[in-house]
């Protein structure tokens, strides 16, 4: 038997948070953000004030040791309000911390987790290649050990907020005789590392969370600028998919029930044939179907949430939450704009916005594709 009601702690935690971004993260703030392409350092500096930052992390680093339900339930009520910055939160705090947590040195995660808790540094994550996205393991970028350092050459593509942060998890290949998924280690790198240049990339969506390309000529590294073992680093990736397959529906899910509140919102309101158009029952059928996925997809959610927590592997059930959630969106933020007729179309109403954004999901932590691939392996192995 699973019980998806959330603790009262639980509830408390999304009710001050919801207040905490009603007051420091309302829509023109979020509009802002979108419209002049901008990182949301405001709040961010206040998120880190208020403690939020340190949620995953945990206590005897100076966070507040959250489960996997607890951040699930703090991602869908922060994407709910601003898409961008949960992913934003995610990929500069969550997948540094669950990296270091698992993987790190004991002076590493002492060094490190308090100061990503308080805001003081941020991470970025840069796994893809120009020529490796879904066969991600196939990377080329090369490092060698000469003497005590590392010597890093390549290109990454596709890594997100490599322009704000301190420090770069990097997959480079270690081991070029090893079978693929085993000559790979995860580097610590300082962007400001000489040979390192970061470029932005121009995309669809997602405006305040930036996107970029490296190119690493001859950078070096100390020896022991490493996440994990040498030549292990594809077992870090490994280990914490579920988790964050669940951290990314979470993001789904709050963003797709955003776009369903809003559009019930405006479909009140409007009139044609001198009638509110939620009166129509073409309209009320889209409103009906849309508020069923949803809820779906977020059981879907708690389910390999629950899972996660307890410690039980849940490679499909996460992938369904994934796949389930992020096509949930995407027809969330299709609906809402068919529904809003011509005036979805204008960049003053937040529609176009979840048009533009939910396509990221999914593409990112792994397409449509490949999640059905691994839904379909665990059935017919
Ligand atoms: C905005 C954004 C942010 C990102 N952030 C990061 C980040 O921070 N760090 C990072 O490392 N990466 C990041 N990525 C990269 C992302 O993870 C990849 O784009 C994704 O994994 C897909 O890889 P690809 O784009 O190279 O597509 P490809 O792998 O080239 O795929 C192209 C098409 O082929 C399909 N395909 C591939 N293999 C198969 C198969 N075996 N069977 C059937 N179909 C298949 C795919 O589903 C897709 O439809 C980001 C991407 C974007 C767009």
């Amino acid at each position: 038997m699973m019980n998806f009601d959330l603790t009262d702690e639980q509830r408390l935690m999304r009710d001050s948070l919801r207040s905490f971004l009603l007051k420091e993260c309302p829509p023109e703030y979020v509009r802002q953000c979108d419209e002049d392409e901008a990182f949301p350092f405001a709040l961010y500096d206040k998120l880190a004030a208020e403690g939020w930052l340190g949620l995953p992390i945990p206590e005897e680093y100076g966070g507040m040791g959250g489960s996997c339900t607890d951040l699930v339930v703090f991602l869908e009520e922060f994407a709910h309000h601003f898409e961008a910055g949960a992913n934003i939160f995610y990929t500069t705090v969550v997948i540094a911390t669950d990296a270091l947590v698992h993987f790190g040195s004991e002076e590493q995660k002492q060094e490190l987790l308090p100061r990503l808790a308080k805001g003081e540094i941020r991470f970025a994550f840069s796994l893809s290649e120009p020529n490796s996205g879904s066969d991600a393991a196939s990377l080329r970028t090369r490092a060698v050990l000469e003497g005590d350092e590392w010597v890093i050459n390549g290109q990454k593509m596709f890594c997100s907020c490599a322009q704000e942060a301190d420090y770069i998890l990097l997959m480079a290949r270690s081991d070029t005789d090893a079978p693929k998924h085993k000559g790979i280690t995860m580097f610590l790198l300082d962007p400001k590392t000489p040979g390192v240049e970061v470029r932005k990339l121009k995309k669809l969506g997602l405006k305040p969370m930036d996107l970029n390309e490296i190119f690493l000529k001859d950078v070096r590294l100390p020896k022991d600028a490493i996440v994990g073992e040498v030549n292990s680093g594809w077992m870090n990736v490994l280990k914490t998919l579920d988790y964050e397959r669940c951290c990314l529906s979470a993001v789904n899910v709050g963003a797709a029930q955003s776009c369903l509140d809003k559009i019930l919102t405006y479909t009140d309101e409007r009139q044609q044939f001198g009638q509110k158009i939620n009166s129509f029952q073409l309209t009320r059928a889209k409103l009906a179907d849309m508020d069923m996925e949803i809820e779906a997809a977020r059981l879907l959610l708690y389910r390999s949430c629950t899972l996660v927590d307890r410690g039980i592997p849940n490679n499909k059930e996460s992938a369904m939450a994934n796949l389930y959630s992020s096509e949930t969106y995407v027809r969330a933020a299709m609906s809402g704009m068919r529904m809003m007729g011509g005036w979805g179309y204008l960049m003053e109403y937040d529609m176009q916005r979840h048009f533009r954004d939910s396509k990221l999901a999914e593409i990112g932590g792994g397409t449509s594709e490949i999640l059905r691939i691994i839904i379909s392996r665990e059935l017919t192995k």
